[in-house]
């Protein structure tokens, strides 16, 4: 199967949902691109090719979305795939790190034993919002003594300035909005 040539394109795969789940935001919507072949496997291609020649032992999903191309991402790296969850859901020892909402606060997780120290990680998530989970998921690695060799998103929302959270990594998303 030949991958759709140009990245820009994927943009058409990206379908917005305004006021979900809560009026004023506006919900990328990633269904269309997992949905056709050619977009899942140009997003996947794209995402893993910066890290290629990085000898990257793991890479991390955030909860639900980022499971869903941390799995493609980690498979096509020759990989692992450490889950990022949200609170209560991993049955055994977890490290947790807590981010602020715009009302309250949450939680990501990851078991305690996850990562082999020192062991380089990529972090990934379908979209960079405000920062906050990514840089939370981030904290979490570095718990576990993993190096987060770089963090890679589907979607980036320039106008929430999420990058600065993360500054001192390296940031690689497919596409800005
Ligand atoms: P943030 O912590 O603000 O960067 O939000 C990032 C997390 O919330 C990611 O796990 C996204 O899946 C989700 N998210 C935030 N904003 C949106 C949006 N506009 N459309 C889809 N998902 C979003």
């Amino acid at each position: 199967m030949e991958a759709i040539a140009d990245p820009a394109g994927l943009t058409k795969f990206i379908r917005d949902v305004p006021d979900f789940p809560k009026k004023g935001i506006v919900f990328k919507d990633i269904t269309p691109l997992l949905g056709d072949p050619r977009a899942f496997r140009t997003a996947i291609d794209r995402l893993a090719a910066p890290f290629e020649d990085k000898h990257i032992a793991q890479v991390a999903g955030v909860e639900s979305r980022g499971f869903l191309l941390a799995g493609a991402v980690a498979m096509k790296l020759g990989a692992g795939l450490i889950p990022i969850r949200k609170k209560g859901k991993l049955p055994r020892r977890v490290l947790r790190a807590q981010y602020a909402l715009e009302y309250g606060k949450d939680m990501v997780e990851c078991h305690a034993d996850a990562a082999r120290r020192g062991s380089k990680i990529l972090l990934i998530d379908d979209v960079l919002a405000t920062g906050g989970t990514a840089a939370a998921s981030v904290r979490l690695l570095e718990l576990l003594g993993a190096r987060v060799a770089g963090i890679a998103f589907l979607i980036e929302l320039d106008f929430l300035n999420g990058r600065k959270k993360l500054k001192n990594h390296s940031v690689h998303s497919l596409i800005h909005y």
